[in-house]
């Protein structure tokens, strides 16, 4: 195993951007597991399957290519889905399809594939508990959930997405319900995990703190 960092966290803690930053100055192959999850989702909304566990969803696992470029673009089958995977309806989707076995087993096993052999930043939400219990550095990143929603509400606004801040709330109280609460890999700091809570820190307060933790680890 090659060294292998791990940030979990719920949604809008400032995971995505904070982990991208840190991949490029340390030199770390930045993995979005939420990318592959979004990826699985896109494909059964498209394909009008249900979140439950069968053959159609089966054959979607089983056919899925999922690529994800150091440029940040994601590939599904082939076709650029960057923008597609991250709007409201995927958000609201993506954790009933990311609850199932089936679909966190395979998804499990490509990152466990993508992991083995580079030094990676993984970013997930069961990175440090499931996929990777033995990664060298664990990160809980946390953050209250009225902040999670504003800076949520503020990207949609960025992307020209036009929902109320209400609906974002309540968007992220039900995903993080789901989340925490699902059978399967549920969301939870693992017991060796360092916690970080952005709350009111900046973007570069929590890249600085957990750049301290990393090197430290990787001297
Ligand atoms: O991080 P992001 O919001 O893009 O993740 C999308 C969804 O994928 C999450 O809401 C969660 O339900 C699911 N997910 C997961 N396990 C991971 C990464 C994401 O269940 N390791």
């Amino acid at each position: 195993m090659g060294f292998v960092v791990a940030i979990d966290g719920p949604a809008g803690t400032g995971k995505g951007t904070v982990t991208k930053i840190i991949a490029e100055d340390l030199g770390l192959v930045y993995i979005d597991t939420g990318a592959m999850y979004r990826c699985v989702t896109l494909t059964a909304l498209r394909k009008n399957v249900k979140p439950v566990e069968c053959d159609e969803l089966i054959e979607i696992l089983e056919n899925i290519e999922i690529e994800l470029k150091p440029n940040e673009e994601n590939f599904l089958n082939g076709e650029n889905v960057s923008a597609q995977i991250r709007t409201p309806q995927i958000d609201d989707n993506v954790a009933k399809f990311a609850a199932l076995k089936v679909v966190r087993d395979k998804m499990t096993l490509l990152e466990q594939k993508m992991g083995k052999d580079g030094n990676v930043i993984m970013e997930g939400r069961d990175i440090g508990t499931v996929v990777f219990p033995d990664a060298d550095v664990k990160i809980y990143l946390d953050c209250s959930v009225e902040e999670r929603a504003r800076r949520r509400y503020k990207q949609n606004l960025e992307k020209g997405i036009e929902i109320s801040y209400k609906d974002v709330l309540e968007s992220i109280k039900q995903r993080h319900k789901l989340e925490t609460q699902r059978e399967i890999a549920p969301l939870r700091q693992a017991e060796d995990a360092i916690l970080v809570d952005s709350t009111n820190m900046t973007i570069e307060e929590v890249v600085e703190k957990i750049e301290k933790i990393i090197k430290q680890k990787m001297k």
